[in-house]
């Protein structure tokens, strides 16, 4: 019997915040990458992700959320999406398992029309109701789009995990292996860490906060021949009331994002963490070229 040729390409996941991108995308790849919490916009930078089996690779990009720009930041999030949509093999829209289809689905929906790429519709938390309201759900989408394939699925469960990905290795083509078989990801180090930071940050403060945080790294160095990694951060906010609740009294909040981030980070690098985390304002930061540049929120990895 002749072996099946190898398929490879890139797969972009788009959809509003909150709908579990991040959560799918982790779950797809097995591993915690992609960093997800209950609040929108979580998920700022387009992370890489990379599935591999024997039949193919597939290249995950982890879109920010298509919605109208407010400013500088949004303004970003917004074309790094768009292009991402022209370029990539296939596309996944998730979407919550409702009927109800809002202006952000409508503005979507407008996109995907105009790409020209085969896209897969994916209704995502589907452990959270009945197999008959499905068929509702998957009616109404019909209606607003024409698509490639529907596939239900529970990011949480892992529900229709394996059909997910068979469905989305149909649209590739036969090509090379881009990144060997143990790579999940090509994102930098220090950029998971920061972010892993900044997941933190959003769980614990509340919800005037999390928009107006970044994290920096300043540096990461390798103590005790690589057993402990000692690792100095920057959360950056807006204001001077948020500074204040970011640290907390007698610094108890900042302990608590440490305590939590620095588990994630342990488990990342493999090594013991020492992390020192201070908290800086710098007023208006997302309006800022040179600032976002800075915090690496451009796409110069292309
Ligand atoms: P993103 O903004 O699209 O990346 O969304 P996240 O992956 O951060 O998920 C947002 C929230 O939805 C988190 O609290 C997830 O635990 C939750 N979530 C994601 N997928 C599912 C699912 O299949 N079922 C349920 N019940 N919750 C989910
Ligand atoms: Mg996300």
């Amino acid at each position: 019997m002749k072996k099946e040729e190898f398929k490879s390409g890139f797969a972009a996941l788009i959809g509003r915040p909150n709908v579990g991108k991040s959560t799918l995308m982790n779950r797809l790849i097995g591993q915690k990458i992609a960093i997800t919490s209950p609040k929108p916009q979580t998920t700022r930078n387009r992370i890489q992700t990379v599935y591999t089996d024997e039949q193919a690779q597939i290249i995950f990009l982890d879109t920010p959320g298509i919605h109208k720009a407010k400013n500088k930041l949004g303004e970003y999030m917004v074309n790094v999406a768009e292009q991402t949509l022209r370029e990539v093999d296939v596309i996944l829209w998730l979407v919550e398992p409702t009927t109800y289809i809002g202006a952000g689905e409508q503005h979507i929906a407008e996109k995907i029309r105009g790409c020209g790429t085969p896209t897969i519709l994916v209704i995502n938390k589907i452990d959270t109701v009945k197999r008959e309201d499905l068929l509702a759900v998957i009616a109404k989408y019909k209606d607003l789009c024409e698509f490639s394939d529907i596939v239900p699925v529970s990011a949480l469960t892992g529900e229709n995990k394996k059909e997910l990905l068979d469905t989305m290795i149909g649209y590739l083509e036969p090509g090379p292996m881009y990144y060997d078989e143990d790579t999940v990801t090509d994102q930098p180090e220090r950029q998971i860490v920061a972010e892993l930071i900044r997941e933190q940050a959003l769980r614990l403060l509340s919800d005037e906060i999390p928009h107006g945080i970044a994290v920096s790294i300043e540096s990461m160095k390798e103590q005790r021949g690589g057993r402990l990694v000692e690792i100095h951060a920057t959360i950056v906010c807006e204001r001077d009331s948020h500074k204040g609740m970011i640290i907390g009294k007698h610094g108890s909040m900042l302990k608590r994002i440490g305590t939590g981030a620095r588990a994630g980070i342990e488990a990342l690098l493999g090594a013991q963490v020492n992390l020192q985390l201070w908290v800086k304002v710098k007023k208006d930061w997302r309006e800022s070229d040179f600032l976002l540049k800075n915090f690496g929120y451009y796409d110069d990895q292309r």
